[in-house]
């Protein structure tokens, strides 16, 4: 078994409803809810399901953008739920994170330059000639120039300045780097020569990445493992292949039965899910998609399914697997 870079233990982000003059709680929005899952080292694992099951909220909560409501997060086996500002801050350096949105999440009144050099300046990298060499660097290894370093992100296309966040999020020589929907915002034809960037760094810097996306060809392409979350839960985790290959869970197999086939002659079984998402503020008592699910039981809608190790790293949340162990 590879080593363990990311461990999160029972993560939850719950973000309070305030309502009337005196902004009482009415309720939370349970955008993360109970989730536990480990990061290997030099592997890509991605955190997949449709727009607002959590994914990115899960992201910035395990780096501690946003705090965590509970649960813990160990990096390299250390605790970093419980650091303070100060202790965070330095934890940064060794996790970092690409944002979806190339157009804006860079600061416009910024230069390339002065882009790449903030965090070198802000993390202690006090000799100009050493920030300077290590700034080409970094835009020579994301594929651009020295000439752009003088350049303001307006005069960069969409995939020029997804290289730029992506040399950002380097210039630390970071271990782990949470990619949040990296390629979702840019054109098809420029999705790839992304992925391939993503591909090449991992290989040349023995990068960890968790990757966060909604199009599951895509993270077919470059991941490892998989976690599927529906409604602020994990609901399968597996290998790669043996996801894709045999989904035991129902959402997951009606997520993939939607991939496009690349192949003509086989016929796809498209699994139509009927009615919609649930509010993450008003989820279903029980397992959350039993508004939904094709094989709901009576069970499904009063007790919560664990996450069960269904055998060679492939673990689901369903009732219909109540022989395997639970995870713990
Ligand atoms: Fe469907 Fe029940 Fe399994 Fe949930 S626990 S996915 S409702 S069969």
């Amino acid at each position: 078994m590879s080593e363990t870079l990311l461990e999160v233990q029972h993560l939850k982000k719950y973000f309070p409803i305030q309502k009337g003059l005196w902004n009482k709680t009415h309720g939370h929005v349970k955008a993360v809810d109970d989730i536990s899952f480990s990061v290997h080292k030099g592997e890509t694992f991605g955190l997949v399901g449709e727009s607002g099951c959590g994914k990115s909220t899960t992201g910035r909560a395990l780096l501690r953008l946003i705090e965590p409501s509970e649960g813990k997060v160990f990096f390299e086996g250390k605790e970093i739920t419980g650091l303070s500002a100060e202790g965070m801050r330095k934890q940064r350096r060794d996790m970092q994170i690409v944002f979806q949105d190339p157009y804006s999440s860079l600061d416009p009144r910024h230069s390339v330059q002065r882009i790449l050099e903030e965090p070198l300046i802000v993390h202690g990298v006090t000799s100009r000639k050493e920030r300077q060499q290590r700034i080409e660097r970094l835009v020579e290894v994301v594929g651009l120039s020295r000439s752009h370093l003088h350049r303001y992100p307006h005069q960069f296309s969409g995939g020029q300045r997804q290289r730029i966040g992506i040399a950002r999020a380097l210039a630390l020589q970071p271990k782990l780097i949470v990619a949040d929907e990296p390629v979702s915002a840019l054109d098809v034809s420029i999705q790839s020569q992304v992925i391939n960037l993503l591909q090449d760094l991992q290989s040349e810097f023995g990068l960890t990445y968790i990757f966060i996306a909604h199009d599951l060809s895509v993270v077919k392409h470059i991941c490892d493992r998989v976690a599927v979350m529906y409604l602020g839960r994990i609901v399968e985790i597996a290998d790669k292949e043996k996801l894709y290959a045999d989904p035991q869970h129902p959402y997951t197999q009606a997520l993939l039965s939607a991939v496009p086939e690349p192949d003509p002659d086989v016929k796809p079984k498209r699994i139509i899910l009927q009615g919609e998402v649930p509010s993450p503020a008003n989820a279903p008592i029980g397992c959350a998609f039993n508004t939904r699910c094709p094989k709901v039981m009576d069970v499904c809608r009063t007790d919560r399914p664990p996450l069960r190790d269904t055998g060679e790293g492939h673990s689901t949340a369903c009732h219909l697997y109540t022989g395997a162990a639970e995870v713990v």
